[in-house]
């Protein structure tokens, strides 16, 4: 079971982008990267395309390292450390380690 999983909202912790929140839209489970909305961004330049005249910069999201963010938890909205708790049918939750509450 994941700590970090696609939709949840994170919290820079290190790096340019310290302190920054966003959504994290996409895990690269086998390189412990994920991209989040808003943060690491990286410009390129684009050429002209048969679709797309103009060319020019456009903006999109780097990779960054999991370990620079931190959860925000859904219950007490505080960046945090994961844990797990095991539910009473067996299934696991995630469980916050500030408020102690869980979350899918
Ligand atoms: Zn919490």
């Amino acid at each position: 079971m994941r700590k970090i999983r696609k939709g949840d909202i994170v919290k820079v912790i290190s790096g340019n982008d310290r302190g920054k929140r966003g959504e994290v839209m996409k895990i690269f489970a086998e390189k412990e990267r994920i991209i989040v909305k808003g943060v690491a961004m990286i410009t390129r330049h684009q050429r002209p395309t048969a679709r797309q005249r103009e060319g020019g910069i456009i903006e999109r999201e780097g990779t960054i390292n999991q370990s620079n963010v931190l959860v925000v938890c859904p219950v007490c909205d505080k960046p945090t450390r994961v844990g797990f708790s095991i539910q009473e049918d067996g299934g696991k939750m995630r469980m916050c380690k500030q408020c102690q509450g869980t979350f899918d």
